[in-house]
């Protein structure tokens, strides 16, 4: 059986890694696919995301990094995969969750969505929250894979300590120009989005 593990990896944590390391463990294939999330201003650009998790499961066979801009069944459909991999971390990842498998089903019901609980360790983790220890210049090692922890240090050095310490709006010509492709016309904020 081949899975498709979607999400918006941003950045990659050690507790998509736990996933995507399990899922290796019981499918054919594990396809860890990057979407843009429209209600989500990314930090890291598609194809540096796409770096992180390709750096940090070189120690996976059959497992594939790829991005797609779309329905995620429309994805799966295309690659021919019968499996949607998600995570749950809590009860408040679970109504959203089960919101979203129900309608990926009415969109496609031969695709099933399969989740793992997360590993006891991981239960707390998120993008966001890694996000918003390394912007106040915090340790993010045991959090994620080291070269993403490298990256969010040199992303966030790079941000005047004024402007890390109050929560206005950033310009998008304040952003860090390593990070993102695609600079939102609006300006986009670095405080936490989940
Ligand atoms: P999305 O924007 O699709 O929610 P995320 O990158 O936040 O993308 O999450 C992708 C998937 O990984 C989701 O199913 C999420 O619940 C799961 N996930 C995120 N963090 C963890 C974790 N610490 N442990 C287990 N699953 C997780």
């Amino acid at each position: 059986m081949i899975a498709i593990y979607p999400g918006s990896f941003d950045p990659i944590t050690r507790g998509h890694l736990d996933i995507i390391e399990r899922g290796h463990r019981l499918f054919e294939k594990v396809i860890v696919v990057v979407f843009r999330n429209p209600n989500k201003t990314p930090l890291f650009s598609v194809q540096k995301r796409i770096e992180q998790i390709r750096q940090s499961t070189q120690h996976l066979p059959n497992l594939e990094v790829d991005s797609f801009d779309g329905l995620t069944v429309t994805y799966a459909r295309m690659r021919k995969a019968d499996v949607l991999l998600r995570g749950l971390r809590a009860v408040s990842d679970f109504e959203m969750e089960l919101q979203m498998a129900h309608t990926n089903k009415t969109l496609a019901t031969d695709i099933e969505t399969i989740f793992l609980a997360t590993s006891t360790e991981y239960s707390f983790l998120s993008s966001s929250h890694v996000r918003e220890i390394a912007r106040f210049g915090g340790p993010v090692d045991h959090l994620v894979p080291h070269t993403v922890a490298l990256d969010l240090h040199q992303c966030y050095a790079k941000t005047p300590i004024a402007l890390a310490n109050d929560d206005r709006t950033l310009t998008p010509e304040e952003l860090p120009d390593a990070t993102l492709t695609e600079k939102p016309a609006s300006g986009a904020s670095i405080s936490s989005e989940s």
